[in-house]
């Protein structure tokens, strides 16, 4: 049964373990080739739990890290502004690093948090989402392991939150208009 405002389970915990499970070795297979120190930094708060298995599916030594931001608002959207909220503890410099994201939507956020980090001279970015709404994409945002397209649906639960709440849902779900 979902949760209480959860109108309908769109992917079961086996599920997202196996999308977790693909991407690991997907990863596992990227960097065995390249080799170089990996570190791995996710975007906070939506991606803590997907970042926990994912790293635990990564069969290659890494480092972690977390960065939190939010936008200015939709008037400084095009100039590439982000707000650092929380960032990374060290310098990125001469590191692979793997950007790690909950959900790209319209991919504005991924987009500027992207050229914030390029900026910051990595030796290479790579970047991974476990879900993707292609539908709703507004800016051509490169995703290099992408676990899911999902519909148009506004999704929660496995990090995902709906108003700070549903992020201990251990399924990705569908709100309800009582939920929402
Ligand atoms: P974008 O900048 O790609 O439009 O939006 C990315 C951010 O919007 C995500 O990091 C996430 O915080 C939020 N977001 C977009 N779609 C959803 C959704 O379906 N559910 C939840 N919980 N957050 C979403």
């Amino acid at each position: 049964m979902p949760e209480r405002g959860v109108a309908r389970i769109l992917i079961p915990e086996q599920e997202i373990r196996m999308i977790v499970e693909t991407l690991g070795l997907e990863i596992t297979r990227h960097y065995r080739k390249t080799g170089g120190e990996l570190l791995v930094v996710g975007l906070l708060k939506g991606s803590f739990i997907f970042m926990a298995d994912l790293v635990r599916a990564v069969e290659y030594p890494l480092t972690i890290d977390f960065l939190a931001v939010s936008s200015y608002g939709e008037a400084t959207v095009s100039s590439g502004k982000v707000a650092v909220k929380m960032d990374i503890g060290g310098s990125i410099e001469g590191k692979n690093l793997l950007l790690v994201e909950d959900i790209v939507d319209t991919g504005h956020t991924f987009q500027k948090v992207i050229r914030l980090l390029e900026a910051r001279n990595p030796l290479s970015l790579k970047t991974c989402t476990l879900l993707s709404k292609p539908s709703r994409r507004e800016v051509d945002v490169r995703i290099d392991f992408c676990g899911r397209d999902i519909p148009d649906e506004f999704v929660c639960g496995y990090g995902l939150d709906y108003a700070q709440k549903y992020r201990n849902l251990p399924y990705i779900g569908i709100l309800g208009t009582t939920g929402a």
